[in-house]
């Protein structure tokens, strides 16, 4: 584990609304609009000098990362960086550095193994029961460590070249699909009506039962969860979404009001981290932050050991850290903040979830255990299962 950072991460929500951006006062309505906050992106090197000193390695970075995964910052999401630290945990979120570009034999470009398992373009289905549409290649952001940054963004190796109609048709025949899970890139990014199509087209197919969506817009780009957007997912519900943060930082009193509106219209919120080096890989930021998406109706849903994407290493904790903090935050915290660990598989196996070991032993008399504070109890079978 790294050294536990001096200063404690904030707790308390701030504002970062309207911004102090680039030495201009932003009028209220330019900075609460999605269009504004899109058109302002930071997404050249000059851009990004205007706000900030950059290292040797993040000039380079932002140089070189065109070809592999392009650059994109909304005002909003900039606006939470401190420039006066070098080793600040959104800026390495979304700035690129050098490092992006080393090679190491053990990554991969499609380190989950989606391209393989897509039985029509852009549908990803691996499991029985439940699929993956990546429905576009667009964010409103770009995280550096991007699981899927061979197809996102629009300069990457591949296209993504999803067939809506074909997934579709696909989901229609497919009557063992209960679950869709709407990804891409961030379906958030449509516009309501073009969301609302797809929406209904899915709920149309009667095997379909449960529609979610993965999104990081409402920690991006918060303005763009609008009531009128809010008002039409809950007419498609059972709908609930899975939003991605990993920094308390990242939870500003406008995130916290765009997933209120998201929770008072009935979306059940989950959140997914990513264990980034730096980032969140200690147990006092994890705390803080699973404690302040508590607070805004957010249930911590997965923390995902980060992927072997191509140029992570970086950004990369160990599984040991990941388990150290599950370890921390079991027993000592309410059960709900407590998201489940997992890798997923290399190569596509899926996710697995990993956990501390709390078993210590088992067999057919008896499970013995160790609880949050390291104290032994065992459980004994029931006589008739011993019998066996
Ligand atoms: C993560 C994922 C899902 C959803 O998995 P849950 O554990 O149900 O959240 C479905 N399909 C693919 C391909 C995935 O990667």
């Amino acid at each position: 584990m790294r050294t536990p950072p001096t200063l404690l991460p904030e707790k308390e929500f701030r504002s970062h609304a309207p911004g102090f951006w680039a030495g201009r006062n932003v009028p209220a309505e330019d900075w609460n609009s999605p269009a504004w906050q899109l058109r302002n992106r930071v997404t050249t090197l000059a851009g990004l000098e205007e706000h900030l000193v950059l290292a040797e390695e993040e000039r380079a970075g932002v140089l070189l990362s065109g070809r592999k995964l392009a650059m994109a910052i909304t005002p909003h999401y900039f606006n939470l960086i401190d420039p006066l630290d070098p080793e600040d945990p959104i800026r390495r979120q979304v700035i690129p550095r050098i490092e992006e570009t080393w090679e190491d034999p053990d990554e991969m470009s499609d380190p989950c193994g989606e391209d393989s398992h897509m039985p029509v373009p852009g549908l990803v289905h691996r499991y029985p029961d439940r699929v993956l549409f990546l429905v576009t290649d667009r964010c409103a952001a770009y995280c550096r460590y991007c699981t899927r940054s061979r197809v996102v963004s629009g300069v990457g190796e591949q296209e993504l070249h999803t067939d809506h109609e074909a997934a579709f048709r696909y989901l229609e025949k497919h009557t063992e699909v209960r679950d869709v899970l709407l990804s891409g890139g961030d379906p958030l990014l449509f516009s309501d009506a073009k969301l609302e199509a797809i929406l209904s087209r899915l709920r149309a197919i009667p095997h379909i039962e449960f529609l979610r969506i993965g999104s990081r817009v409402p920690i991006f780009l918060p303005q763009r969860i609008t009531p009128e957007l809010c008002r039409m997912l809950q007419r498609h519900h059972p709908l609930w979404l899975s939003i991605h943060t990993n920094h308390p930082r990242e939870l500003t009193t406008e995130v916290r009001a765009a997933l209120g509106r998201l929770a008072d219209h009935g979306v059940p919120l989950g959140n997914q981290s990513v264990l980034l080096r730096g980032v969140n890989d200690d147990a006092e930021v994890m705390k803080s932050l699973v404690h302040k998406l508590l607070m805004c109706r957010v249930r911590p849903y997965y923390l995902y050991q980060c992927d072997l994407i191509q140029g992570s290493s970086h950004l990369r904790a160990s599984v040991q850290a990941g388990v150290e903090i599950i370890e921390q935050l079991r027993g000592h915290t309410t059960g709900y903040a407590v998201p489940q660990l997992v890798i997923d598989a290399p190569g596509g196996g899926g996710k697995v979830p990993v956990n501390p070991d709390y078993v210590l032993l088992r067999d057919e008399q008896r499970t013995l255990i160790r609880n949050f504070e390291g104290r032994t109890f065992e459980y004994p079978e029931p006589a008739m299962a011993r019998l066996r």
